[in-house]
């Protein structure tokens, strides 16, 4: 392992002492074995790099929007060249496999493209006014310096999806990755260091910054009023701090917290297709995506065909290193996240569930490799109604459609969901005002992944908020909405006369 790291940052043309010298220890989930040690950022270190973030902001923001664009354009050129030894650093530090670590590096390239045609785009309204001689219009200004909090499993496309944008709309960017993966923000930071020495002058030093350590670090910058916008991505009980926080001094938040992702499966469904989707759905990245798939809920007319099908496709999972090709399933990211597992599965168990898998996986030694698990419930019960981050599969039997969408529905989280059916009417209903009350709703494909062109986020504690595509974009401009009277009188709106 120590040795494919060398090579990776070798092949990036890095320097391997940024990643050996520092005080924080980096630890693989692939085998448990330290990948290098990085310098954490203390406060002061914090306040310098806001300090310098607002100074590149006062220049940035004034550079025209297309220019703008223009750096996020070699930004994704040098992710196309890196591509390869970055997303094998992403599975070395997140232990998620190979080919999920180009298809994060992937999105990287894909928001870089999005954004580059986002930046002659940035359009407001023109609206007519009340008042003769007049033109209303709403621009959308730069915001400010935006603080970026991600989470480990995700550890380069999250910093991408709001960098691309924040860039684009004239803001710099703080970012403080998640303290489980540090090495790959610094193969980034340096990645977009090489896109603005090709750019040249028009870009101020310090618009993308990183921010290596721990919770203290991110509460200082959390609470700090020159950022403009939080947008932290990571556990719902991370965001139940950050927001009050950020809400305490009036700043602006952007959160993608936890989900607990469903599919119903319905009496048309067609099962060969729904297979895949769910196994992918629910093993993809060891149970560790936002996305994954948590709940299955299936019509009582299928559950005999679907279920042992299921059963059998995870028998016959390869779980091992990531970094070989053919394995689907890595490890969990540490020890924690195992015990985690083990404790929601004793809990399913005593909720009358029926639990097949779960445990180590036999043959992997090193790291923590699960054994993905199918819990069969009586109910829903309340273990299901939390995201365990790893890879449990709760699935309970409905008879009747409108029980499905209520079990559906009856979680605290709303990130992706999903329905498996040939019949409009189901597919409809799910996606109406009384069907899936998530951010996300699916027909014919599982809950994990999403497009870069559509606004990614999910309703109750999974926070609101929306970032990639869409117009997600506003989220980093502040609206301002401009009168302009070009003729010889002063009319007051609303006809008001005030005489002088
Ligand atoms: P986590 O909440 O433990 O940590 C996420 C980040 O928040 C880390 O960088 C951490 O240092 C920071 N943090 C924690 N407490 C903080 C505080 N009080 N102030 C400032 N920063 C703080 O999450 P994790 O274990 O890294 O990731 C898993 C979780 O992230 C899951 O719940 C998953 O669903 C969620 N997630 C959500 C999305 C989404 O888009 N909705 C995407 C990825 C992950």
């Amino acid at each position: 392992m120590t040795e494919t790291i060398a090579d990776i940052i070798r092949s990036m043309d890095m320097e391997p002492a940024d990643f050996s010298q520092g005080n924080m220890d980096v630890f693989s989930p692939i085998d448990g074995k330290k990948m290098g040690s990085v310098r954490e950022d203390t406060v002061p270190d914090l306040k310098a790099k806001i300090g310098a973030s607002v100074e590149a902001f006062k220049r940035w923001r004034m550079i025209p929007a297309p220019r703008r664009g223009e750096l996020i354009r070699l930004l994704g050129e040098e992710l196309r060249k890196n591509k390869d030894a970055l997303s094998a650093l992403v599975t070395a530090e997140c232990g998620k496999i190979l080919e999920e670590g180009k298809g994060e590096v992937q999105e990287m390239i894909d928001i870089c493209d999005y954004a580059v045609g986002v930046s002659r785009q940035l359009y407001g309204l023109t609206i007519a006014s009340e008042r003769p001689g007049h033109h209303m219009r709403e621009y959308y200004q730069p915001l400010g310096p935006i603080g970026v909090i991600s989470a480990f499993n995700f550890p380069v496309a999250v910093w991408s999806w709001n960098t691309a944008l924040a860039v684009v709309c004239g803001d710099p960017v703080i970012w403080k990755p998640s303290e489980k993966t540090p090495m790959t923000a610094i193969a980034c930071q340096k990645i977009f260091d090489r896109a603005v020495e090709n750019f040249g002058d028009d870009a101020p030093a310090n618009l993308s910054q990183i921010l290596i350590g721990g919770r203290d670090v991110g509460e200082a910058m959390v609470d700090d009023s020159r950022m403009a916008l939080i947008s932290a991505t990571g556990s719902t009980r991370m965001g139940r701090q950050v927001a009050p926080r950020v809400a305490e001094r009036f700043g602006r938040c952007l959160l993608e917290l936890g989900g607990n992702n469903a599919i119903i499966v319905t009496d048309s469904a067609d099962i060969e297709m729904a297979i895949p989707g769910i196994v992918f759905g629910s093993v993809g990245t060891a149970g560790q995506r936002c996305t994954s798939t948590r709940r299955l809920i299936v019509h009582e007319s299928v559950y005999d065909a679907l279920v042992p099908r299921l059963k059998k496709a995870y028998e016959g999972l390869n779980i091992g290193n990531p970094l070989i090709d053919g394995t689907l399933v890595g490890p969990l990211i540490d020890e924690a996240s195992f015990t985690a597992m083990e404790k929601a599965l004793d809990a399913a168990r005593a909720e009358g569930g029926l639990v097949t898998g779960g445990g180590r996986a036999d043959g992997v030694e090193g790291g923590y490799y699960a054994k993905p698990a199918i819990a069969e419930m009586p109910s829903q019960t309340p273990s299901m109604c939390e995201e365990t981050f790893a890879p449990i599969l709760y699935i309970v039997k409905y008879s009747n459609w409108q029980d499905a969408l209520d079990i559906h529905n009856a979680v605290p989280q709303g990130l992706s969901s999903a329905v498996i059916t040939t019949d409009v009417r189901e597919a409809e209903h799910f996606i109406s005002p009384e069907g899936s009350d998530c951010g996300i709703a699916n027909v014919n494909i599982g809950t994990s992944g999403a497009e870069i062109g559509g606004a990614f986020g999910g309703e109750k504690e999974t926070g609101g908020g929306r970032e990639s595509g869409s117009d997600a974009w506003k989220v980093y401009m502040r609206r301002q909405t401009s009168t302009v009277n070009y003729s010889r009188e002063l009319p007051l709106a609303q006809g008001i006369k005030f005489d002088l």
